[in-house]
Parts: C-alpha cells; structure tokens; sequence
C-alpha cells in the first residue's frame, strides 16, 4: 500500500458507507443514528489497480463535553497527520453547511493535499449541494453516491495523479481492471448505456421505438434523471443496452426557445450517464450549431460518440451527400478525428444495424487498454521519425509512456521539459495514437508530465 488516504468530513456525510466501499469488507458500522460510538477504522482500499490505506475518521461522535465542532477540529488534525492525502466529503443533499466551512478551511489553510467529493449525488435532489460545494475552493468537487457506488470512476481519476505523484508506477498497471470498466467482470452483465441526443424533430422518438419495438420497457427515471430524461432497458440484436432519451418522449413545449434550452439541459444529463453518445441529425440540416454543440459536448464529458445522420430515407443523391457531410464533420470536429457517420432512417429501419455495430465498435475503443511496452515501443518509432524540437539548443526529451485509464483513453508521456513542448507535437503523438491503435472518434488524453 503506496500511501494514506483520511477520510474526512462532519457526521453523516457518509464517511463510513465511502470506507466500506472502497476496503469492500462490511466491517464498519454505519448507522443514521448520530451520537452512535464507533472506532477509528482503516483498511486496505482498493480503486483499480490503486491501492492505499484509508483511514476513516468517523469515531469521535460519541458524547463528550467537548463541542462537535471542537472534536472534529481535532479529528481532523489527526487524520491529517496521518494521510497523505484527504479525501474531503461533504453531503451534496444537505448542501454546505457551517461545519462543512470550518473544515475546509483548516485544510486550506494546512496545504493539505485535498480531494473534494461530494456525496449522496444519486439523485436530483444533490444539484444544488454539488454546486455549492464549488463554493468551497477546494477545486471541482467530485460526485459520488458512497451507497449506490456510482462516481467510483471519476474517484479514481481524481485520485490517481496524486497516486502517481506519492508512488510513481513501477510497472504501470496494464490489466487491472478499473471500476466500471469493460474488463471490470462486473461490467459483463451490465446493459451497454446509449444516449439517443439531438435537436428537436431530429426524429428522436422515432428512432428509439423502432430500436426498442414492441418490447418496450419503461425503466423510469433513473435516479438523478429528471422525469424529462428516460432510460429504458432493450435487447439490440442480442445486446442489452440501456436508451437515455432526451426529450424525445414528453410533449413538447410551444416555445421553440424553451425547447431548445430545455433540450440541451436534458442532452448534458443524459450524456452524463451514457458511455456512447449518438448524435441525431436531420440529413436536411446536419451540422448546425446546436448539433456542433452536443458533440463537443460529449467530447468534454469524456464520451465516446457517433454521429448519425437520420431521414436519409428523405435524400436523393446519397453518394454526393454522404461525401459533403463526412467533409463536413472531420473539418468541424477535429477533437473528434475519426468519428463515425452513420446514415440511417429511423422511419424505415434502414441504416440500424449499422448504427449497432458503431456504437459497439465505439464502445470497444473506449474501454481499449494498450499495453506500456506496445505504447513505449510505438513512442520510440514516433520519436525516431519526428523528433521533438530543441529550444535554447537543449533536445526536450520524452522518455517513458503509459495508459493511465481507459473510458476514454488517457495517456501519460513523462518529458523534460512539458512547457517547452509545442502543441503541435502533443497533435502529432495524438494522431498517430489514433491512427496507429485504432482508437478514432473518442475523446483522447494526453497529459506530459515532468518527469526524467
Ligand atoms: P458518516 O457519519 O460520515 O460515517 O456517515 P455514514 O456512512 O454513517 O452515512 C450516514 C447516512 O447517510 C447513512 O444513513 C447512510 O446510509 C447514508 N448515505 C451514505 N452514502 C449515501 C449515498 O451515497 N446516498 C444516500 N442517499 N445516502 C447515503
Ligand atoms: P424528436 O423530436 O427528435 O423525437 O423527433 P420525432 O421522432 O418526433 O420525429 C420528428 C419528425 O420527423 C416526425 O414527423 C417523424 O415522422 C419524422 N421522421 C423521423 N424519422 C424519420 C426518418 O427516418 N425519415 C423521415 N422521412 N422522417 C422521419
């Protein structure tokens, strides 16, 4: 175990449901009651193929005449003490409070290495808390529900580069699987979840119940869904796969300006939840702004997407359409080099098996692992071919590799001398990751680190 992680936070945050979690043994008590005596825990956590020891500072409610605020103030410094790093919760439901405040200021002010999650964000009731929480300033909190073990990916990402810092990878992890991840077993039995976005009219509804059919099956909101946003649960063509509609399936407003915000609103929500993201458009106005938008959208949110081009039932001279709209997304989505454009009519079934394949072909790339050795021998080559520039007379050297996660990919490429590297070169490494490992039309990282 490389380093400490202190759970930290006032009573009832969840501290304890978090431990649990992550050491995966039912051992701590976790009981709604305050004032119930627990002990100070800590385990063997475990996150990926990240393993640390935790330390949980849920144990000092017990009654003493010391003030709440007094023992969580010295809780705090104890566990601090202890850590290396402090992973601070607050609750996302009950929104910040005055305690929440005097603990994140003691860690700000301690220089403390601090990791903000705010918890409970299963459901819509956290939005407000989440955001509050930004309030904070110990940077972008994390959401995570503890309980229903959902954020557990974006822990890990958050984690990891302090990981990396406090215990730099003797032999990166390859084939550790990552919650939540394909080569997670779990991952197996789960349904494959699909956002179906788009402008209005895009034909949306349409689509979905010609890929659902008669089987339709209604999940309901899943929790942190609006009633505007619907997962339903379908078999496509031997597949189980989850559909998050957008505002495909509810009555739709008069206001085009209120559809059109509401829409979007619900697309992020949706998008958030999705691992592919298909992007709906009307072959007679494909690429407009609002289209453009959504994709960038899920390009930021780390999705893997398709661009699908709908009603081409409807165009006549498909050949010369299929060319002018292929040149049209590679010139006005480059972060999305190699995304696939799917033509499909919703209406007729045409087009659907083929929008199958895409979304599993994506779904594939975005959960693809490449192995150090492959990734330091292809950095060799690629150096060798290209070698990077030599400001002040001083080559800038990179020297080692890996793949630190996968949904999407993301690449570590330790260098002498990061800032120094033009951006043109970090293009040139991701294009030729793209293109030498297949990984086109998913968003892609590459983060250079100082490193000898
Ligand atoms: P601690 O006092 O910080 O250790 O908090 P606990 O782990 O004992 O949790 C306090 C309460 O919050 C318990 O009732 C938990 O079941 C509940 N809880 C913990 N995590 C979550 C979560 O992700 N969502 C919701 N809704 N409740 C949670
Ligand atoms: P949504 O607002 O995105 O859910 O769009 P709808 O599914 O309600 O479709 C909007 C309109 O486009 C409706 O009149 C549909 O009949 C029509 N439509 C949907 N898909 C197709 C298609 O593949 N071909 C043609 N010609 N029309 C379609």
């Amino acid at each position: 175990m490389s380093f400490t992680l202190a759970i930290i936070g006032r009573p009832n945050t969840g501290k304890s449901t978090l431990f649990n979690r992550l050491v995966g043994k039912r051992l701590a008590l976790v009981d709604d009651r305050p004032g119930v005596t627990r002990d100070l825990r800590e385990g063997e956590g475990r996150l990926g193929e990240l393993r640390f020891r935790v330390i949980d500072t849920a144990g000092l409610e017990e009654a003493t005449d010391d003030s709440l605020p007094g023992r969580m103030r010295r809780l705090t410094e104890r566990a601090m003490a202890e850590a290396d790093l402090c992973l601070f919760l607050i609750d996302a439901r009950a929104g910040v409070l005055a305690l929440d405040r005097t603990l994140a200021e003691m860690l700000r002010k301690s220089g403390a290495r601090v990791i903000l999650a705010a918890n409970k964000c299963e459901g819509r009731a956290s939005e407000a808390g989440l955001y509050e929480a930004f309030e904070l300033g110990l940077g972008d909190p994390v959401a995570v529900s503890a309980e229903h073990g959902e954020g557990m990916g974006d822990l890990y990402s958050a984690i990891l580069p302090y990981a990396e810092a406090l215990a730099p990878p003797e032999d990166a992890a390859d084939s550790a699987p990552i919650p939540g991840a394909d080569d997670d077993p779990l991952a197996e039995r789960r349904p494959l979840q699909i956002a179906i976005t788009g402008r209005p009219n895009a034909g949306k509804s349409t689509l979905i119940n010609t890929i659902i059919g008669d089987e339709r099956l209604l999940t309901g909101p899943e929790a942190g869904l609006t009633r505007d946003a619907i997962a339903l649960d379908a078999d496509w063509g031997g597949r189980a796969v989850r559909i998050f509609d957008t505002a495909g399936l509810r009555k739709k407003a008069k206001v085009q300006e209120t559809l059109d915000r509401l829409s979007s609103a619900d697309a992020l929500r949706a998008i958030r939840f999705a691992e592919v993201v298909v992007v709906l458009m009307d072959a007679a106005q494909a690429f407009e702004t609002q289209d453009l938008r959504i994709a960038d959208l899920a390009e930021r949110e780390g999705r893997a997407v398709i661009l699908a081009v709908n009603k081409w039932d409807a165009v006549a001279d498909k050949q010369a359409e299929r060319r002018r709209l292929t040149e049209m997304g590679e010139r006005l989505l480059p972060q999305l080099r190699g995304v696939p454009l799917v033509t499909l009519s919703g209406l007729t079934g045409r087009g659907l098996d083929r929008l199958r394949d895409a979304v599993e072909a994506q779904h594939r790339i975005w959960n693809k692992r490449v192995t150090t050795a492959k990734l330091n021998d292809w950095l060799a080559a690629k150096l060798a071919e290209h070698p990077p520039p030599a400001p002040g007379g001083r080559r800038i050297r990179l020297r080692f590799m890996t793949q630190v996660r996968t949904r999407p990919p993301g690449f570590v490429v330790f260098c002498s001398r990061p800032e120094a590297l033009p951006e043109s070169y970090t293009r040139y490494l991701v294009n030729g990751l793209r293109a030498d490992f297949g990984l086109g039309g998913v968003p892609l990282r590459l983060h250079l680190r100082k490193g000898e």
